[in-house]
């Protein structure tokens, strides 16, 4: 029996604003839409954070035994460089800047944000489609919309009509807007758009002659409109109507309000059942955006070169300290924060590589099977890892109090302590078992971890030599100062106090 018919999952759904219990369209499968990276720079740590959190959904629903198709897209055209359907588009813009080809700037950020996201360890998504590989679902798509009367062409571009939209339907639903307030809030036509209404959204884009990344189309040379590809790829591969639509919180308004307001005008339906949104990630309290600059890159946190924080930090301590705040709540990126999620993440791991060595007894102290379920309740709650992480800290005590002989636990107990510990920290959490002091960089915690090494490998050729003397002072010393040695099967490896 696949465990899903065990766990009851809750989702919060963005657009009934409630927690809801998850019923997938058809039993045992799960369609799954996440909106990619517009791939004209590096990817940031706030996009690592949306992706992390869908990595880990998606991990999740895996090992409940759903089969999950998982479509995360990537922008390769049509996203202008403001919402309002004005300015350039963005590859475009960089290529321009960078005297090269957009498809080359495509190609640049796309192997960029794939080795970032291997760095990561996150699983590929199912089926990753970009937006130019689907220009001719898109113009079928608007064919559709013209042909029901939500949309016009005017001199070569497509617009949506919001207008006669919201006169049958409802405009906002997601984002609890309505439209009379953004007709009040936004500033009247300068005359430069074509747009019947401020409120309408391109579907098509006559391509000025100068612009490269241009197709033909019924309405003459042009470009799609970014929010016309996520409902042609969605619905190609995941069908009109789908399980689960995630994204970015900033993407509610107005990318995903558009992709229900573009499906229900060509197909007459909603196309998806749950709409998940991934909170922020902020520095310095406030959010990280390319547009601002306040930004982290991923690879400087990783080599430990910027400005901002203290040391180098490995993959899997990034994605510890993402997973112990849930996916909905705002995470403020700090120093502390990072220096207490490595304490943790080392604290689990030792617990970890305790495991294999635990004696066992004829009765357990703990209820193993209670705190097995307390993690799956966790995260069958709209996906809560801080709270699945805190019984895993519950699980390092009594690890801890087992190798110490103040706990007992049963051969079978074991296992399923043992199994579950595995499930939840590699598959589901994605964490991998690597040391914090793996990077290479120059900073003093680095040059501290060679120096350790050094006397490690001293003590050891002292031991050869059967020089105990010198092997026991250089232990003892070492733990004079905070840093105990411990041998395993493996060679000798180091904490520090
Ligand atoms: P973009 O390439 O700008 O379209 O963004 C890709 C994804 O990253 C989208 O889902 C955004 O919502 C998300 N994103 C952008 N900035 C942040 C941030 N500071 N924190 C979390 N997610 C973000
Ligand atoms: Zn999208």
């Amino acid at each position: 029996m696949p465990l899903y018919q065990s766990q009851d999952i809750k989702i919060y759904n963005s657009i009934s604003g409630e927690k809801e219990t998850f019923k997938p369209i058809n039993e045992g499968h799960i369609g799954m839409y996440v909106c990619g990276p517009t791939v004209y720079s590096n990817v940031h740590l706030g996009n690592v954070r949306t992706f992390m959190s869908f990595d880990m959904i998606f991990r999740y629903l895996k090992h409940l035994g759903y089969k999950v198709r998982y479509v995360r897209n990537i922008t390769d055209a049509g996203h202008l460089e403001n919402d309002a359907d004005t300015g350039e588009d963005k590859i475009t813009k960089k290529a321009r800047l960078e005297q090269i080809e957009p498809m080359e700037v495509v190609q640049r950020y796309t192997v960029d944000f794939h080795n970032i996201l291997n760095t990561f360890n996150f699983l590929p998504p199912s089926i990753e489609p970009t937006a130019t590989g689907h220009i001719i679902e898109q113009i079928e798509l608007i064919k559709d919309i013209i042909d029901n009367g939500f949309a016009y062409e005017i001199n070569g571009s497509v617009y949506f009509d919001v207008h006669k939209f919201n006169e049958t339907n409802e405009y906002g639903k997601l984002s609890k807007r309505k439209l009379e307030d953004l007709i009040h809030n936004t500033r009247e036509l300068d005359g430069q758009s074509d747009k019947k209404n401020p409120q309408d959204f391109a579907l098509w884009k006559k391509a000025e002659p100068q612009h490269i990344m241009r197709w033909p189309s019924p309405w003459g040379d042009g470009f799609p409109g970014w929010h016309l590809e996520c409902t042609a790829m969605s619905t190609k591969y995941l069908g009109d109507r789908f399980d689960i639509h995630g994204g970015g919180m900033d993407l509610k308004f107005p990318h995903h309000e558009c992709e229900i307001a573009q499906n229900e005008a060509a197909k007459g339906e909603s196309p998806v059942n749950y709409w998940m949104h991934a909170n922020m990630l902020e520095l310095n309290g406030q959010r990280m955006s390319k547009t601002t600059g306040n930004i982290v890159n991923p690879q400087e946190l990783l080599s430990g070169d910027n400005t901002f924080f203290s040391k180098a930090f490995a993959p899997s301590v990034i994605r510890f300290f993402i997973a112990q705040a849930h996916y909905r709540s705002v995470l403020d990126l700090t120093n502390d924060g990072l220096l207490a999620s490595e304490k943790g993440f080392n604290r689990l791991m030792e617990a970890i590589n305790l495991l294999d060595g635990l004696k066992t007894s004829d009765a357990s102290s703990i209820n193993v099977n209670n705190w097995k379920q307390k993690c799956y309740d966790a995260m069958n709650d709209d996906f809560n890892s801080p709270v699945l992480i805190a019984h895993l800290f519950e699980a390092v005590k009594y690890i801890n109090q087992i190798k110490d002989e103040s706990a007992t636990i049963t051969t079978q107990d074991l296992e399923v302590l043992k199994t579950t510990i595995h499930n939840f920290v590699f598959d589901v959490l994605g964490l991998q078992s690597q040391s914090s002091t793996t990077n290479n960089s120059n900073k003093s915690e680095d040059k501290l971890s060679n120096i350790v090494e050094l006397l490690i490998n001293m003590r050891q050729e002292a031991r050869a030599n059967k020089d105990f003397k010198l092997s026991d002072q250089i232990r003892d010393e070492l733990a004079e100062i905070g840093i105990q040695l411990k041998d395993g099967k493996d060679g000798t490896t180091f904490t520090v106090n």
